[in-house]
Parts: structure tokens; sequence; C-alpha cells
């Protein structure tokens, strides 16, 4: 039976790259009607944030994910915080030294500061060189006693084989070995306060939480060696891997990094401004991983029965936020209509366009305005920019909307429209549709000519959606003000 988990560290929100982990995690679980376990990873108590966990686990949620076992859903392999899981990790680490696979390291934060410099002015890469060299186990005992005296904290580090090569069969990359020599030296499973390191209590969650397949982002490629050597000290049998490849920036080409800022990174951004979670989901499953044929929108449950490990891309996935705007696009346009508008209208108010609590004349007014856009709209924040007109009063006309009116038909068009307007009571798109009609049937003036005219002067802009809408919403003093600007 097929365990897999997704195992965020609480140091931040949750970002398209951890998102995209715990997807493929997600998909992999649900295909195989297998486990999906979340579990946090909080030992590095000093990078953890406040609403760390929470965060993670909403945005998850919002996705359109759920999971088996986790924090806040018990299950029979818990705690599912490592920080609560010290009781498991120090019996364990005791157990290896007993067994002479690990020891007590003294060696102090300078000493090891010191180490490192002198190796990188040899241009040599840093190791932890081993501090009992030549000494027997009398003498190890002698100096660890002395350090304690001294009132040291030890870590305690795992004996790293000589010449040993730690193989794995990747399921994205194929086979990768390390040498165990080159992997920087006996490294830390205990740090001085106790808590366990990342590459020691995963390997004990891992493996007692039976699970049986480790999806996750090559950043961590390197750690896997050291995470082999700790199964083999324990003999345990380690799970199958797979290290989805990076993400690139299309905008900068260079790897995706919480730092860059020329795109939105975090979940949380693209819902605020008002994406659709299935079109998240959507986007995000595509990032390194395609279903087989052409077609790029899928929902989930077309999602869960394609998806197959083994078409995780082995070039680097490319995030594109154009493209997400596009999915999300789609997504738009087939969604219904009331949810549309309470996204967009949540983002008129946030935006101070629309007072808060409005009367229903003006949530029926933003309904007709918002429906009008809706087709257009890659999410729905945009509506405060692409409305503007119906909430600012414009600039002056710009010089190509001035060229289109400078000629002789444009003021024939204009007052016809504006003196017809006057008589107007019911003011309505149907209405006012007529009153074109009925002007191009008498001036004989017609296509751009009568509509981009009428356009200009009454919306102040060339483009936008249905002419005799936009008008009825910009209402009748507005419109009528417009027009005689634009006719002195
Ligand atoms: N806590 C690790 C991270 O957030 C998880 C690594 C793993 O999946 O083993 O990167």
């Amino acid at each position: 039976k097929i365990r897999v988990r997704y195992a965020p560290s609480p140091t931040g929100h949750l970002h398209i790259g951890n998102a995209r982990t715990a997807l493929f995690n997600y998909l992999f679980a649900r295909h195989n009607k297998g486990t999906f376990v979340i579990r946090i990873e909080d030992t590095d108590t000093k990078r953890n944030i406040a609403d760390g966990e929470n965060s993670q686990l909403d945005n998850l949620k919002w996705l359109g994910m759920d999971w088996d076992e986790g924090p806040d859903k018990p299950g029979d392999f818990g705690p599912y915080r490592q920080s609560e899981r010290r009781e498991i990790y120090t019996p364990l680490i005791e157990e290896l030294v007993a067994k002479g696979l690990a020891y007590e390291s003294y060696k102090t934060e300078d000493e090891l500061t010191a180490e490192r410099e002198a190796q990188k002015a040899a241009g040599e890469a840093p190791r932890y060189i081993y501090e009992y060299e030549g000494m027997s186990d009398d003498e190890i005992k002698a100096s660890q006693a002395a350090a304690k005296a001294k009132g040291l904290q030890p870590v305690v580090r795992l004996r790293l084989p000589k010449n040993h090569v730690y193989k794995f069969d990747d399921i994205v990359k194929g086979e990768i070995s390390f040498e165990s020599d080159r992997l920087g030296g006996d490294f830390v499973i205990m740090k001085r306060d106790g808590m366990p390191t990342y590459n020691f209590a995963v390997v004990v969650d891992d493996h007692l939480m039976e699970i049986t397949h480790v999806l996750r982002g090559d950043d961590h490629i390197a750690n896997t060696p050291k995470q082999l050597a700790v199964y083999e000290a324990f003999g345990w049998e380690p799970p199958v891997f797979g290290h989805m490849t990076l993400i690139i920036n299309t905008e900068t080409g260079k790897k995706l990094s919480k730092r860059d800022e020329s795109v939105l990174q975090f979940i949380e951004q693209y819902r605020e401004l008002g994406y659709l979670p299935e079109a998240m989901f959507n986007f995000i499953a595509l990032l390194g991983w395609s279903p087989v044929g052409e077609s790029e929108l899928f929902n989930r449950q077309e999602f869960i029965k394609q998806f197959d490990p083994k078409r995780l891309s082995k070039s680097p996935a490319s995030f594109d936020q154009k493209k997400l705007e596009w999915v999300n696009n789609q997504y738009v346009k087939k969604t219904d209509a009331n949810k549309i508008m309470d996204l967009s209208l949540a983002s008129l108010i946030k935006a101070g366009k629309i007072a808060e609590n409005p009367d229903s004349k003006t949530i029926e007014w933003a309904r007709h305005l918002i429906a009008l856009y809706q087709d257009q709209m890659s999410y729905t924040a945009q509506i405060v920019e692409m409305a503007d007109v119906f909430f600012e009063e414009p600039e002056q006309l710009d010089a190509q909307a001035l060229e289109e009116l400078n000629n002789e038909t444009a003021p024939v068009v204009l007052k016809e429209f504006s003196e017809r307007l006057k008589d107007l009571t019911l003011f309505t798109a149907p209405r006012i549709m007529q009153i074109i009609k009925g002007i191009q049937k008498d001036t004989k003036i017609k296509g751009r000519q009568l509509y981009m005219p009428i356009r200009i002067a009454t919306t102040r802009e060339m483009h936008g959606p249905s002419l005799p809408d936009s008008i009825e919403l910009l209402g009748k003093d507005r419109v009528l003000a417009h027009l005689e600007k634009t006719l002195a």
C-alpha cells in the first residue's frame, strides 16, 4: 500500500514550488488509493514563523487537497509534528551512539568556523575533520569527559563509512550515486539543543510512518545520501525517491527563488487577487508533469486518474505567470457568474471603488458591470483597473482618441446622440441601442464612424465591453456630462 507525505517546514507561507510537491504527492496517493500524510518539520525552531503551519495547511485546502493523516487529522503514526516527536528520536540517537555508529562531538562553533575558513582559503571543499583521529576508545572517552566537565554541549555526528557508495534509483533522474567521502565528513544528527537535524528526523519519520515513496524537490538530492547513511546505520529499508526538477522563472530564465520579485510566488498572493483554486491546481499540476495528449485543461479527478510519476519531467519546469493568467481566464469564463461576482465585488470594495456593505441597487449595478468583464478577466482583481472608467472621472482624451473625433461626422453623431439621450426616460442598454440605430437610419452614418465617437465621448476610451451596456452603467448624468465636455 502506497503511503506518501508532504513535509513542510513552517518557515514561511505556501510557495508555488512547495505546492507542487504537495500536489504530486497528493495525486500519486489518490491515483493509487494510497495514503497522503502531512508532517510538519519544525525542528529548526529559530526559522519557524508564527502562522506558518496554519497558513500552509489552509492554502493546501484552498487548492483542493485533503489528507488522511496530519497534525489536524490524527492517525496511527502520530504525532505529526517533529517538535512533538523528541521522545522518539532521542532513544534512537542513543542507540546509534551505544553501537558506535554515532558519537558526541565537542568541537565548538568557533573551531568549526575556523576549520571551514582554512579549508576555503586552501581552495578545499568544507568538511568536518574527525576530532578523535588516532585516539583509542579510552582516550576518546577521556577527551569527551573533559569537554563535558568544561560545560561544553556536544552535537551528535553519524560516523560515515569510508570508501562507500550510496546509490539509489530515482524515479525522475534514474540512477544516482554519491561517494561517502564527499559528503562533507561525519554529519550532525543531533544539534546542541537536543533537537534532531532534518536529515536524521526525516529518516526516522519516513521509516516509522511507513512512507513508501518520497517525492520532493531536487534541492534535496544532496541530502539523500546522508539520509541513506542513516537508513543503513539502522538497517532499515529506504523508500523509493523521486526528485522533481527545479522550476525556472520564464521572466528571468533563472531558478525560481523566494527572493525573486519579478513574479508572485506564494499561493496566498494569487488567492488575494481572486485566482480560482481549480485553475491554480490545474496550472501547478503541469509544472514538470504532463498528461498524455495535448490538452492543458483538466480537473482534479482527471489529474488523479492520469497521474503517473513516470511522466514527471526530467528537464526543468518553467513557471510562466502569463500562462497562469491564461489558464485562470479559461476557468473564469466558465465559472458561475455569481462566484465571479462575489470575488470581483470583494476586489472592488478592497480597492475602495465601492463602499463596504453596498446597498442592493449598487449590488445590481456591480453585477451588471462584472458580467460585462467576466470573459476578459485573467483574474477577478483585474476588474479594478479594467472598469476604472466607471469609478473615476477620466483624464483628458489621449491624442489618438482626439484624432478619431477629428472629422466631419463625429460632431453630427454626438449632437444627435446627446439630444436623443436627453429625452430617454428608461435608461437601459436596449433603449440606448435603439437610439444608436435611429441615428444610423437618419444620418446614414454607420460602423466605426458611428460607434467610435460615441464610445470615446461617453466612456473616454477607445476599447471596452458592450457599448450600450457601458453607457447604461455610467448612468444618464455622467454620460450627458461627458458628451457635453467632448462637444465643447
Ligand atoms: N521539510 C523539508 C522541506 O520543507 C522536506 C524535505 C523532504 O521532503 O524530505 O524542504
